[in-house]
């Protein structure tokens, strides 16, 4: 990347926030903290960072980011959730508390917590699809969802395990992982998710 042309967003309500906007920062991308409804003005993207889903709802809801994040989102603003950020997209979610919210921008069924207390939080290796391109990827899960089913819209860009389990999707402007790619040296989805929050490339679409 030449010049930095994207802003992405990261949401400070809760999480590892300053993880994801040292990751960006080191691909030329500026990062704006989002706290309250006003930080969303002239985005190009939305990082949904980790943390705890049930949490980050219902400060979404206090702070009165909700109804603007969900309309930013429908409006076609890229975003990008790791782990709890993924829940937060899912359309379906297992083991979720009765009242939590999600914006249900992406086709998928996850269960929160899902890999059980024996793989708590471990470290794997993901096997990358196509795009983005390359090597299997170290990559920490903590408490890490499981995602069980995806739609036909979805496009799985990376799996783990055996049972090549789903940790990395994608459906249009939405991206979802259920790992931490900003705690490992990897940048491979920090340009993924920056190519998609290009200005250029969303007037594309
Ligand atoms: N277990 C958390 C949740 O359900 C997610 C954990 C994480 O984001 N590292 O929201």
């Amino acid at each position: 990347m030449g010049e930095p042309s994207a802003t992405v967003g990261v949401l400070a309500l809760q999480g590892d926030v300053r993880e994801h906007e040292t990751a960006f920062g080191e691909v030329g991308v500026r990062t704006r903290r989002v706290r309250r409804p006003a930080d969303l003005d002239g985005l190009d993207g939305l990082v949904l960072p980790g943390g705890e889903s049930t949490t980050l709802s219902m400060l979404l809801t206090s702070s009165g980011l909700f109804e603007p994040v969900a309309e930013a989102i429908g409006g076609g603003l890229p975003v990008f959730g790791t782990c709890a950020g993924l829940i937060l997209l899912a359309e379906r979610v297992e083991d979720g508390r009765r009242d939590q919210r999600s914006f249900a921008a992406l086709d998928v069924t996850v269960r929160r917590n899902g890999y059980g207390p024996q793989r708590f939080s471990f470290e794997g290796r993901v096997v990358l699809a196509p795009d983005p391109p390359g090597e299997p990827m170290p990559a920490v899960f903590i408490r890490a969802p499981v995602v069980l089913a995806v739609g036909a819209q979805v496009e799985v860009l990376a799996t783990e395990g055996e049972g090549a389990t789903p940790v990395l999707v994608r459906q249009g402007h939405v991206l979802g992982a259920t790992f931490h790619p900003e705690l490992t040296a990897d940048r491979r989805l920090q340009r993924l998710f920056a190519s998609m929050a290009e200005p250029a490339a969303r007037r594309g679409r």
